[in-house]
C-alpha cells in the first residue's frame, strides 16, 4: 500500500449477455488515489491484477500476461488513434503463476482515467433501491466530472431540464461519440461502460481486419450479439439501463410526476442515434478525405464503399490508409474535371495494399462517384469547373492520412509480441508500443514488413480467449 493512501475498490452491477448478473464488483482493480497533475487534469490510478478486493467473490484476484499486454497495448494505441479511452502507465510481469485454463505468466497493470465510475455503479444502487446513495453517487459524478451541468434557474437562456436529466444527456452524448469512433475502428468490448464516455476494461476487443458487418470477436459470443453491426444497439441498450438507473432521481426532480419524467427522459435517450449517425458520418467522411459533410455522404459514398470491401474481403486499415493516393486527375498539374474535358475522362489511378485483383473492377463504378463528390468538395455544387491543383490534392492526402492509421493493434501482432514476453523478452511489447504510438506515420520499411501487413494465413481468424 502506498503510505498515507487509502485505497478502494468499486461495487457495481452489470449485465453479462443481456441478463441481469447482480452484484459484481472490482474483482481485480484496486484504486490506489487520485492525483492532478500539473495541468490540472485529475487521474486515478488503478492497479488491475493485484490480487483481491471485497468484490473477488471466488476469483483469484489476478490478471494473466497475455490480457494485461493486450489491455496496455491497446489503450495506448487507441489514445493515439483519439478513440475516447482510459490510458495505461505501466504494465509488470511477475513471477506468479496464474491458474486459468492453463497455468499462465501473472502481470499487473497501471491503468489511468479521470474516474472509473461506471454505468453498473448506478444500476447497484438503483437494483438495491439504495435511492440515497443513488444521489450521492450521481451529485458526486455531477460536480467532479460534469461541473458545467446547473439546476434550471428559470431564466429563457438557462437549462431547462433538471440536473439529473442533463446528467443523462450528457452521458448519452459521451457514449454516441465512443461508439461512433469503434464503428470506424473495429469491435469493443461492450459490458462495461464508463459514464464519461471511455473506453475500459479490454476484454474481448478487435480492430477490424477484413470489413466484415457480422463479425464476432468474442470466443463465448455464439449468438452474435456483440457483432460489429451490433454495436450501436448494445449502446443503446446500455444507455436505456443507465436511464432506467437514474430514473428515480429524475422522478424526483421533476417532483413526482412521472409523465413529465419519461417526457425529459425519452428526448435525452432519443439524441443517441442522431449523434452516433452524425459523428460516425463525419470520422467517415474525413476517412475518405472530405472536408465537408454531407449527410446524404452514408447512404450516396460512404456505405456503397463498405459493400464493396466487404465483398472483396480486402483489409480495411490498408484499404483506408492506401485510399488517399486516389488522385482526382491523373496528373497533379492543373486538370479539367470530366464535365470540362475537352479530352473525356480521366482513369482513376488507385493501387490498393495486399488487395485482390479483382477489387480493381469492383471499384471502379464506386471511384466515379467519389470522384465526383471530391470535385463537389473543392468547389461546393454550384461551381461547375473546379480546379484541382497539387496543393488541393496533397492536403487531402495529408488529411486522410492523419485519420487512417498505418499502424493498429492486430491480434496476431499482439500475440506475436506476448509469446515473446511470456519467455521473458519484453523488447518486442516496448517496439509495438512505440509503432503504435505514432499510428499514422509509415515509419521505416522494416517497420512496415513487420508491423503494418495484413494478417498473414497461419493468424487468420486467432480471437481472444474471455479467461483473463
Ligand atoms: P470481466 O468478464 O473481466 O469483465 O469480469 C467480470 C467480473 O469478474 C468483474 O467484476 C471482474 O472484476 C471479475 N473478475 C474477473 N476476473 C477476476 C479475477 N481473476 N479475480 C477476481 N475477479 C475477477
Ligand atoms: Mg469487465
Amino acid at each position: 500500500m502506498v503510505p498515507g493512501s487509502n485505497p478502494w475498490a468499486y461495487a457495481y452491477a452489470g449485465h453479462q449477455f443481456g441478463s441481469f448478473a447482480g452484484q459484481l464488483g472490482d474483482g481485480r482493480a484496486i484504486s490506489l488515489g487520485e492525483v492532478v497533475n500539473t495541468r490540472g487534469r485529475r487521474w486515478e490510478l488503478q492497479l488491475k491484477g493485484a490480487g483481491m478486493t471485497p468484490y473477488s467473490r471466488f476469483a483469484d484476484g489476478y490478471a494473466v500476461l497475455r490480457s494485461s499486454i493486450r489491455e496496455f497495448l491497446c489503450s495506448e494505441a487507441m489514445f493515439h488513434l483519439g478513440i475516447p479511452t482510459t490510458r495505461a502507465l505501466a504494465l509488470i510481469g511477475s513471477s506468479r503463476i496464474v491458474q486459468r485454463e492453463q497455468d499462465e505468466s501473472g502481470a499487473i497493470v497501471c491503468r489511468l482515467a479521470p474516474s472509473w465510475i461506471r454505468l453498473g455503479n448506478f444500476e447497484l444502487f438503483y437494483a438495491t433501491g439504495d435511492s440515497e446513495n443513488l444521489q450521492k453517487l450521481a451529485d458526486y459524478a455531477i460536480t467532479m466530472h460534469f461541473p458545467e451541468i446547473q439546476p434550471p434557474d428559470g431564466s429563457v437562456d438557462g437549462p431547462q431540464t433538471g440536473k439529473y436529466t442533463q446528467l443523462l444527456e450528457r452521458v448519452v452524448a459521451k457514449t454516441a461519440e465512443m461508439i461512433a469512433h469503434w464503428q470506424a475502428y473495429g469491435v469493443m468490448n461492450t459490458d462495461n461502460f464508463s459514464i464519461l464516455g471511455l473506453t475500459i476494461d479490454y476484454g474481448p476487443f478487435q480492430f477490424l481486419d477484413g470489413y466484415d458487418p457480422d463479425y464476432v470477436c468474442n470466443k463465448s459470443d455464439f449468438t452474435g450479439m456483440y457483432a460489429f453491426s451490433e454495436q450501436p444497439e448494445v449502446g443503446l441498450r446500455n444507455m436505456v439501463k443507465f436511464a432506467t438507473a437514474i430514473s428515480p432521481l429524475i422522478i424526483q426532480e421533476c417532483g413526482g410526476d412521472r409523465e413529465k419524467a419519461s417526457g425529459e427522459l425519452r428526448p435525452a435517450l432519443n439524441q443517441y442515434s442522431s449523434i452516433l449517425s452524425d459523428r460516425y458520418g463525419r470520422l467517415m467522411a474525413k476517412k475518405i478525405g472530405l472536408a465537408t459533410y454531407k449527410e446524404t455522404d452514408l447512404q450516396d459514398v460512404i456505405y456503397p464503399l463498405l459493400t464493396i470491401i466487404a465483398k472483396e474481403a480486402v483489409d480495411y486499415t490498408l484499404f483506408f490508409r492506401s485510399l488517399s493516393q486516389f488522385s482526382i486527375a491523373s496528373t497533379d498539374a492543373l486538370y479539367p474535371t470530366e464535365a470540362c474535358s475537352r479530352t473525356g475522362p480521366t482513369e482513376p489511378r488507385l493501387i490498393i495494399a495486399q488487395a485482390k485483383p479483382s477489387l480493381g473492377a469492383a471499384l471502379q463504378p464506386w471511384l466515379e462517384i467519389y470522384r465526383k463528390r471530391l470535385l463537389e468538395d473543392i468547389s461546393g455544387p454550384d461551381e461547375s469547373c473546379p480546379l484541382v491543383t497539387a496543393s488541393r490534392e496533397a492536403e487531402r492526402r495529408k488529411q486522410m492520412d492523419s485519420i487512417n492509421p498505418r499502424y493498429i493493434l492486430r491480434n496476431h501482432l499482439a500475440q506475436t509480441v506476448i509469446e515473446a514476453a511470456e519467455v521473458g523478452n519484453y523488447a518486442e511489447v516496448n517496439e509495438l508500443l512505440n509503432v503504435l504510438s505514432r499510428p499514422f506515420e509509415d515509419g521505416s520499411i522494416q517497420e512496415q514488413e513487420r508491423w503494418g501487413g495484413a494478417v498473414p494465413d497461419w493468424a487468420a481468424g486467432v480471437k481472444c480467449s474471455c479467461s483473463s
